[in-house]
């Protein structure tokens, strides 16, 4: 099933997820649908306040589908180890058209259970590393525009009002 994805304005997006307890079936369905609806949307990443479900899990795949085993499962996700600086421009699903300028850790080990509950860490540099710290925030109630100046932030957020009076966001 796709969700469609939540954008900002919506509360979900801006509250700490929960905890996930229980790695049944229905995790596993909701792991699959964030698959389904990140590729529909064209994205490499998708926390699940981003289908409106505010739930600690997150999907990536900075491949896109080209390579199967970078598609990761991200369950209760926390950064363990942050190195190094890239500056990188960024967007999210959630904030469609908009794309800033974000400071990063170049590299970034995340410590994860996947969808069968089982413990893994995971060290990613440049891009993957940029989406495990985009993920994990979002589940942290984060959005990349936190990261950004307070004047580049106002200014999109008075394009978004603007849009949305106009029916458009
Ligand atoms: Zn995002």
């Amino acid at each position: 099933m796709i969700y469609p994805i939540v954008k900002f304005g919506d509360p979900v997006l801006e509250k700490p997820a929960e905890t996930i307890t229980s790695f049944d079936d229905e995790l596993k369905k909701l792991v699959e649908d964030m698959f389904q609806s990140m590729y529909a949307a064209k994205g490499v990443g998708l926390a699940a306040p981003q289908i409106g479900i505010s739930k600690r899990i997150a999907v990536v795949d900075i491949t896109f589908k080209e390579e199967p085993e970078a598609k990761l499962v991200l369950v209760n996700p926390e950064i363990i180890r942050k190195e190094g600086r890239q500056r990188g421009t960024e967007g999210c699903l959630s904030l469609p058209e908009f794309r800033e300028e974000v400071t990063r850790a170049q590299r970034v080990t995340v410590r994860a259970q996947d969808a069968n509950g089982n413990l893994f860490e995971h060290t990613g540099e440049d891009l993957l590393a940029r989406a495990f710290l985009h993920e994990t925030d979002h589940l942290n109630g984060k959005l990349y525009i936190s990261h950004i100046s307070a004047l580049k932030r106002d200014l999109i957020k008075r394009k978004i009002r603007k849009l949305a009076k106009a029916g458009e966001w």
